[in-house]
């Protein structure tokens, strides 16, 4: 199971390293990594375990942020009280986007920024993404919203961009009148 401590901060410098196409077949590792992620992130959503095993709770994770600098992240959405789903994209590319922007109203927050950070980042309120699977297949997917945002922040750092990253402190509510709130 992975610990809290696993996950490293914004500070490690293999947070912001480029990361290189999973090859496939797949490393066992890296699949074990996988399933690892998602059960974090599931259980980390759950009050009763992330008061047990005191998680953070979060939505996503890239593999950067495990100190594997390699393209592939995961997350694990809450699709309706209880229910879980989980995605796994390996070597994502977005496709094509709205035009229409959005940000969450409650900020964004990762796991690797282990800080208060107030302000806004926009975000396209669709995106479809493809990519592969553990096993090599092809897989796409049309998200909208909160998992849109979730995708995009996932993407964003495996190009070693992190949510901090579009916040100016000096105007952290910039251009908020050309993005819907969700
Ligand atoms: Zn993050």
């Amino acid at each position: 199971m992975l610990k809290t401590s696993d996950i490293l901060d914004e500070k490690d410098k293999r947070v912001r390293a480029k990361n290189v196409d999973v090859t496939f077949p797949m490393t066992k590792e890296d699949k074990k990594l996988i399933y690892d992620m998602l059960e974090h992130l599931r259980l980390s959503q759950i009050e009763k375990y992330a008061t047990k095993y005191d998680l953070r709770p979060g939505m996503g994770l890239a593999a950067p942020q495990l100190g594997v600098n390699k393209n592939f992240f995961v997350v694990c959405y809450e699709e309706s009280e209880g229910v879980f789903h989980d995605y796994v994209v390996v070597n994502p590319k977005i496709i094509s986007h709205s035009e229409e922007l959005i940000y969450s109203s409650c900020g964004e927050g990762c796991l690797s920024v282990n800080r208060e950070v107030e302000g806004i980042v926009p975000r396209f309120a669709r995106v479809t993404v493809t990519g592969f699977d553990t096993e090599g297949k092809p897989v796409k997917y049309r998200v909208r919203e909160e998992l849109a945002i979730a995708f995009q922040h996932e993407i964003d750092h495996l190009h070693g961009i992190l949510f901090v990253d579009y916040i100016d402190p000096k105007d952290p509510f910039k251009n908020i009148e050309n993005m819907r709130e969700i």
